[in-house]
């Protein structure tokens, strides 16, 4: 047994073998990779404690980069995780198609199972366009965000139910550009109606933050630039023209803004660091107003000034520290 494992044993008082020939590979990404491991002097917010229902959880995955981290943490923790990827919300198709494959390359990696949902290329997006009815000027974080959660985490939690499993978890919960309280209430109404434990935790800590930067790099994988539907894409882009940045592409070597890959942590956080999200969540909040009251998309997008609206944003969920840590898709 190395160094590294002897010293994560000892502060986390793990239970699995610790004959490194021997852990599945997902449990030695938990113990070699990434040197980011809770100890005693951690703030005690920042540790998680394992569910209480079982050890079998039912991860609802968004992407891969999103999920390294929770893997991880559910890996070390001895947990047995499977992931779950049902994102009709993601458009276009190629884009869908990019997230979910580099999803299951890394899980097929881990040796960790990986559900997919889709039957055919429709994968439940017709659906979803007809939920999304109405709320098609929302602003992100507001109704139909609420129904693009409800909807996955009902499938989730459905799946888990028919499928033995006792506690459902989402990556959604890892990002601060989505509100916890919305993210938790959705996933945790899917679990009851199922008689099962939603896992909350605290995923946004700046300590799994900074894993999560740490595994997307260490993974070289895509780096998405937007929230996942056509109606994110739309805004992302328009918000990107009001501050002058490059639009959003879709696949390929290059990205709008920065590298198309991570590759380095703490350049990837600052990408999307608490002012971007505060500016875009400020824009976009204002423009929906805006549009609501009869008002053209695009020309609601130019007027804005974004700083004078960042006080709207001062009550959102920023995290540790008052949002100066790292942050998140
Ligand atoms: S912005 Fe994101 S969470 Fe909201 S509806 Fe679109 S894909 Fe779903």
């Amino acid at each position: 047994m190395s160094a590294l494992a002897r010293t994560a044993l000892s502060a986390l008082h793990l239970s699995y073998d610790t004959d490194e020939e021997k852990m599945p590979p997902h449990v030695l990404l938990a113990h070699q990779k990434y040197a980011c491991t809770p100890s005693d002097s951690d703030d005690p917010t920042s540790v998680l404690t394992p569910p209480s229902s079982g050890k079998n959880i039912l991860l609802h995955s968004c992407c891969a980069p999103c999920s390294g981290a929770m893997i991880h943490e559910m890996s070390r923790l001895n947990l047995n995780v499977t992931v779950i990827f049902y994102n009709p919300n993601i458009h276009p198709y190629a884009e869908y198609l990019i997230r979910k494959e580099e999803n299951l390359k890394f899980c097929l990696k881990l040796k960790i199972n990986f559900i997919d949902l889709d039957t055919d290329k429709d994968y439940g997006q017709k659906l979803w366009f007809k939920l999304a009815k109405g709320m098609e000027s929302d602003a992100e974080r507001g109704n139909r965000c609420t129904m693009c959660f409800d909807m996955r985490m009902m499938r989730t939690a459905e799946y888990a139910k028919e499928n033995g499993f006792e506690v459902i978890a989402t990556t959604n919960a890892t990002s601060r550009w989505k509100d916890t309280e919305q993210v938790d209430s959705t996933a945790q109404a899917a679990a009851d109606k199922h008689g099962l434990e939603y896992w909350r935790g605290s995923w946004k800590s700046d300590r799994l933050t900074l894993l999560k930067y740490q595994i997307s790099a260490g993974e070289r994988f895509y780096k998405q630039e937007y929230c996942g539907c056509t109606y994110s894409l739309r805004d992302s882009n328009l918000w990107r023209e009001k501050e002058g940045i490059g639009k959003i592409k879709i696949g390929g070597e290059e990205a709008g803004l920065g590298s198309r890959w991570f590759t380095d942590a703490s350049v990837d956080a600052e990408e999307e660091n608490q002012d971007v999200v505060d500016s875009f969540f400020a824009d976009a909040n204002a423009v929906a107003d805006k549009v609501e009251e009869g008002g053209n998309r695009r020309d609601a997008w130019k007027v804005l000034k974004g700083d004078e609206l960042k006080e709207l944003y001062e009550e959102r969920n920023k995290g540790e520290n008052g949002g100066k840590g790292l942050n998140n898709w």
